[in-house]
């Protein structure tokens, strides 16, 4: 974002973005002119021309009462247009198109309660931060999913209209659709696609004839597909300082349909759950929500069961930091009841749960044990605390919860192993840890049981909600990334998470800013290049040959942890390692390269965009107002700096100066060939005939000789137009 920023602080952008009517007229300056100026805090202020210097500054009028008089330098202020702002539901419409115009439109929208507007072929969604329930109702979903394919353009913006669009392609047998929910985090990506699930879920799967009713095989995988999102969001969503129910996860769901196209099933792919949180919530931040669910939620029995202290005595967790009013505690309780059901209704038996259960719970134990530091000063080797009685306590609990010994636990945790291998033969031995090694071993130890744990409810989530690959044909594809962030101090994970953002972002520029505008060349379509911010300089610098990537790899996991896991004499707990490369091991046994964490995490991402290549895609833009997430809030420069990441206005330039509709010369000529008569059977090729059919007037047609009813049909049809799916040829 900051590339982008910089470049167009240079002025690289500015000239050829804008529309070419304005560039010129905003030369002129004429007195009475409404022009935009550059404001500190609202980024641009409306202001009427008085008159310009020689020197070229020009004399402006700002203010509520056009009060205060102000000199510009001449050159960037911007001519302002007669729109009616609210009512410009397409940024397209905007005249002249300038980043002031799209920003005070959003704007001006936003006070009204409209928060979606079309930015071309993009949908630009301000999250309103208050449930407007009108926005979402049962009859905005029968709107929508009951209009025409080709007056759904013609209804509000609106992320249904998305949703039907790509339904309507797909029902038209377009192929797979995807649609790309990107934004900061808190802008509302989860929402968003939420909505969009729950729209097609319901739509889809009711798509059948008046009084028919839905099978109920239907019925059930719909609601086991919205089922999953609960489990989800409660293992792998936190509260931090952006957003109280932020996805520190990225997803792409696939919802698959059959050949008339019915939902028949869906899949997840989930990349890069964040760990560390695990082990470590910085200021202000939350421990998944699980945990607190957990925590609250379950009955004073069960309580004990899982050694989460009796009825009196209430365990203080390292790794639970809580400041929370009852209320959290009532939402926790309901919370919990909520994601029990949906584990049921995924297939997750109650004895299932139970072992899901335990081990949570010992990891939050796990987070207690503390060592004895003192120890290692005098060359004694390191141990867990024995005067700490809290220490002591979990200590146990973790064992019997794990099913591990309390012996092998200890020694895991304060000894490594090393291997050596002097000349040809290999010697082991163990060497004492220091005390802030220990605790990286034991964090390291429960985050690598939470993210088995996760990967685990994924498998079996898919198990469940997966079509039989013989049953579905095409699906519509929902991406809803962890937005980008950074902090002041960033891990790894920050990194593969912009990293992720960056991916996607070029994967829009690949496909419409730069495809696009490529295409017209080629064919020799007289057009204006449109200047637009390539992100392909940062995605090297990451991760190129000689990159970021390729220094940093990150501590894979000590293999004695894995192998006191695997050992465990709880099955759950020793199935969850079943199949881990270890730490030392350059080669699994089945003789398979032991990939890093960002190796790993770049090769899912390069199937996922190999994936979405084969779709026609739809892209969300989530735009967050305001950092506090306040309702009716608006924060220009924080929008304005949004709009300008994900090149808004350039993508609206574009948008109104491309061709709506694209068809390949034999489907042109399959629709349209109908018009002619002779020059058609004289071409030779497909081409030549629509470039023949092309130059074809109303005064050339042989309309003299023409059956009426065949002029009107052959007039209609051209008159008509036919719909096309941007981007696909
Ligand atoms: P992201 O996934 O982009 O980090 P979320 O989708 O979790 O952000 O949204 C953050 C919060 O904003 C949500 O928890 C919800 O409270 C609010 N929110 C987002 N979109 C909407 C919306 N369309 N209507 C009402 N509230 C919303
Ligand atoms: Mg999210």
């Amino acid at each position: 974002a900051d590339a982008q920023n910089n470049a167009r602080k240079q002025g690289k952008l500015d000239a050829k973005t804008t529309h070419e009517d304005s560039a010129v007229a905003v030369k002129k300056y004429e007195k009475g002119l409404d022009v935009w100026i550059q404001d500190e805090a609202l980024v641009w202020v409306q202001a009427t021309v008085v008159g310009t210097m020689k020197d070229g500054r020009i004399i402006v009028r700002v203010g509520p009462g056009q009060d205060s008089v102000v000199w510009v330098k001449g050159g960037y202020p911007q001519l302002c247009g007669e729109n009616n702002f609210v009512e410009t539901e397409d940024l397209t419409r905007l005249n002249p198109l300038t980043e002031p115009a799209v920003l005070h439109c959003i704007h001006e929208r936003y006070k009204q309660g409209e928060y979606y507007t079309t930015a071309g072929i993009t949908l630009v969604a301000v999250n309103p931060f208050s449930t407007v329930p009108s926005l979402y109702s049962l009859a905005k979903i029968h709107l929508y999913s009951t209009a025409q394919p080709q007056d759904v353009k013609e209804l509000p913006p609106h992320v249904f209209a998305v949703a039907q669009q790509a339904f309507g392609n797909l029902s038209r047998g377009l192929g797979s659709q995807a649609i790309i929910v990107s934004g900061e985090s808190g802008a509302g990506k989860t929402w968003t696609a939420r909505c969009l699930m729950r729209y097609l879920a319901t739509t889809s799967a009711g798509k059948r004839l008046p009084g028919q009713r839905t099978p109920t095989s239907i019925v059930k995988i719909e609601k086991r597909i919205l089922d999953s999102n609960p489990i989800l969001e409660a293992f792998g969503n936190a509260g931090t300082v952006r957003n109280h129910n932020s996805s520190r996860f990225g997803k792409f769901i696939q919802l698959q349909f059959n050949r008339s196209y019915h939902l028949v099933g869906a899949s997840i792919q989930t990349y890069l759950l964040e760990k560390t949180r695990v082990v470590h919530q910085a200021q202000g931040e939350r421990n998944y929500h699980i945990f607190y669910q957990l925590y609250h939620g379950i009955s004073d029995e069960e309580r004990e069961l899982l050694g989460l202290g009796g009825e009196e005595e209430e365990y203080q967790f390292e790794w639970l930091p809580t400041d929370e009013s009852q209320n959290d505690r009532d939402e926790d309780w309901s919370s919990f009841a909520i994601t029990r059901q949906a584990m049921t209704s995924l297939g997750i038996g109650k004895c299932q749960q139970q072992e899901i259960f335990r081990l949570l719970s010992a990891i939050l134990h796990l987070g207690n044990i503390v060592f004895n530091s003192d120890a290692h000063d005098d060359g004694c080797p390191c141990t867990i605390e024995e005067d700490d009685q809290r220490c002591q306590q979990s200590l146990r609990v973790v064992c019997s919860l794990l099913g591990v010994n309390e012996d092998a636990l200890g020694r895991c945790l304060t000894y490594r192993r090393i291997t050596a291998v002097p000349g040809r033969r290999k010697s082991v031995f163990m060497k004492p840890c220091k005390p802030d090694e220990c605790v990286a071993r034991r964090d390291c130890l429960a985050k690598l049981l939470y993210a088995r744990l996760f990967d685990w409810l994924v498998d079996i989530i898919n198990k469940n909600i997966c079509g039989e690959q013989a049953e579905w044909k095409t699906f519509i594809g929902l991406l809803d990334v962890y937005g980008f962030e950074s902090f002041p101090e960033n891990s790894l994970e920050q990194l593969c998470i912009n990293y992720a953002n960056e991916k996607l972002q070029q994967h829009f520029v690949h496909h419409f800013l730069r495809a696009q505008q490529e295409e017209y060349e080629e064919e020799m379509i007289p057009w204006n290049y449109c200047q637009f911010v390539d992100n392909k300089d940062c995605l090297e610098l990451i991760e190129g040959k000689i990159s970021i990537f390729a220094l940093v790899n990150e501590d894979a996991v000590p293999e004695e942890l894995v192998e006191l896991i695997t050992q465990s004499g709880n099955k759950f707990v020793s199935s969850l390692v079943g199949d881990m490369v270890v730490m030392g091991d350059t080669t699994s046994k089945k003789g398979r390269t032991a990939r890093t964490v960002v190796s790993k995490f770049k090769a899912s991402l390069d199937k996922l965009m190999h994936t979405l290549e084969s779709t026609s895609p739809h892209y969300i833009r989530c735009i967050k107002p305001n950092v506090q997430s306040r309702p009716g809030v608006f924060d220009r420069r924080h929008v304005e700096r949004q709009l300008q990441a994900c090149g808004v206005l350039e993508t609206v330039n574009i948008s109104r100066l491309s061709y709506p509709t694209r068809l390949a010369y034999p489907a042109f000529l399959e629709r349209y060939g109908i018009i002619m008569r002779t020059a058609a059977d004289q071409a030779t090729s497909s081409r030549s005939s629509v470039s023949s059919l092309s130059s074809l007037s109303d005064e050339n047609l042989d309309t003299e000789n023409m059956d009426p009813q065949d002029l009107l049909r052959r007039k209609n049809l051209v008159a008509g137009g036919t719909p096309g799916t941007p981007g696909r040829r």
